[in-house]
């Protein structure tokens, strides 16, 4: 199934070529030119991954391992950084899962109070009247992706120049991107809006913008010179990691992918050889979301390549049509890959109450990568990324 340029399917083996495609440039090529976005027609200097690492078709492990095959580690640390910077965000929020509660709240109430709005409208649409801003807005409801200094220009033009609610940019963010993460996206645009590190701010500058987009635009319009002053309220407390406890030995043991995981089936399968393998594709949460149809298809598609051929029985989209399986397979342990906070926050709980009723022990499990990277996302990413060649001496291990 052919995609939206510059993504050719979903399926893995469109991220195999993908990632061999990018490797040899993944080095000093890429520390040295990343940050220029040289517009859609051009995309050779990033790597054009993240639909396929968001929902783990590739994942951050093996593609980390993929490049270091090719380069040194000062080569391509950069690189490494950057995979790294997903594993952050996602560690940071599922230590603070009312972040995202409360963010969802807040886009609710805005909706209600300002979606119908003429400027958030006229942003939405690429109708500002600032050229570049509205160049990227149509680019990113068309092809599903943005160049990560896009996202940082459109999130901050949004906020300071057009003093637009950061949430609501967050939102069509997370509904158009086909790597679309709550994590990445919701904790990025709070750090452009200065409300993730005291004192930091992003201000998107018309030189800036000219210089790395190779001056295709003209930047007309004054942009802000000063940010909005957001109330900065302390994040939550941190709430430590869930400790999962072990399957018990010997019961019949079913695995369930989720679209957070879909490489979950092989590194579950060393916990326990499961008698069977289904997955659940939270439709009605997308549909909740707004999601556009091209993220939806996409991530279907990522899931149904995941579960193989016999994806049409196995992939569910209600809990009852899931609890059937459970019962026809006759599952006694139900093992999945713990989702980060995000969509899944609301589903599991539900998923939780399944298996209760069903006399079925759920049984949730976190990769080895998140397990070790995860607990040092607790204050800012140069933190963090001291841990990271801890992960790198575990890659052979995974
Ligand atoms: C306002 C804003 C919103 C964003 N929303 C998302 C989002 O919803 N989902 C998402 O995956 N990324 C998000 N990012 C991060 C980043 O822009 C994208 O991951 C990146 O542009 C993807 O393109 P690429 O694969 O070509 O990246 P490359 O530059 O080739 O980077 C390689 C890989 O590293 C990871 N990565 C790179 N930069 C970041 C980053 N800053 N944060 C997290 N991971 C990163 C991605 O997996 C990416 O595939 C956002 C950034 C900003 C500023």
């Amino acid at each position: 199934m052919s995609y939206l340029p510059p993504f050719p399917s979903a399926h893995r083996e469109a991220a195999l070529a993908a990632l061999a495609e990018f490797l040899p440039r993944a080095g000093r090529d890429y520390a040295e030119q990343r940050n220029h976005d040289l517009g859609p027609s051009d995309r050779t200097n990033v790597s054009l991954l993240s639909p396929w690492i968001r929902l783990r078709q590739l994942t951050e492990w093996e593609t980390v391992a993929a490049v270091l095959r090719e380069h040194d580690a000062k080569s391509a640390g950069k690189f490494i950084d950057e995979v790294c910077w997903r594993t952050y965000w996602k560690g940071w929020l599922q230590q603070r899962p009312s972040m995202w509660t409360d963010y969802r709240a807040d886009v609710a109430r805005l909706q209600a109070e300002q979606a119908g709005s003429e400027a958030v409208q006229a942003a939405m649409t690429g109708a500002t009247g600032i050229d570049c801003f509205d160049a990227w807005a149509r680019e990113l409801v068309e092809t599903g992706y943005l160049h990560n200094h896009a996202r940082m220009w459109v999130a901050s033009i949004w906020i300071h120049t057009l003093a637009l609610p950061w949430e609501l940019g967050a939102d069509w963010f997370l509904r158009h991107l086909l790597d679309g993460d709550p994590a990445s996206n919701t904790l990025s645009w709070r750090w452009v809006a200065g409300l993730h590190t005291a004192g930091k701010t992003y201000l998107a500058t018309r030189s800036n913008i000219r210089r790395y987009t190779g001056e295709r635009f003209e930047v007309t319009v004054d942009l802000a010179k000063t940010p909005v002053e957001l109330e900065r309220s302390p994040p939550p407390p941190v709430q430590p990691l869930q400790e999962w406890p072990a399957a018990s030995a010997g019961g019949r043991t079913g695995i369930l992918l989720t679209d957070e995981d879909v490489s979950a089936a092989a590194w579950l399968a060393a916990e326990a050889a499961p008698a069977a393998v289904a997955g659940f594709f939270p439709a009605e949460a997308y549909e909740e979301l707004g999601t556009a149809n091209h993220v939806v298809r996409f991530r279907r598609e990522a899931m149904r390549s995941a579960l193989g051929k016999s994806a049409d029985s196995g992939l569910f989209e209600s809990v009852d049509r899931l609890a059937d399986w459970m019962k026809t397979v006759r599952i006694e342990v139900l093992l999945v890959a713990e989702p980060p906070v995000g969509l899944w926050t609301e589903l599991m709980p539900r998923i939780r109450e399944l298996c209760g009723q069903l006399d079925v022990q759920l049984c949730l499990k976190r990769h080895g990568w998140d397990d070790l990277l995860w607990p040092h996302a607790t204050h800012g990413f140069f933190r963090f990324k001291k841990a990271i060649p801890r992960a790198m001496a575990r890659l052979g291990e995974w």
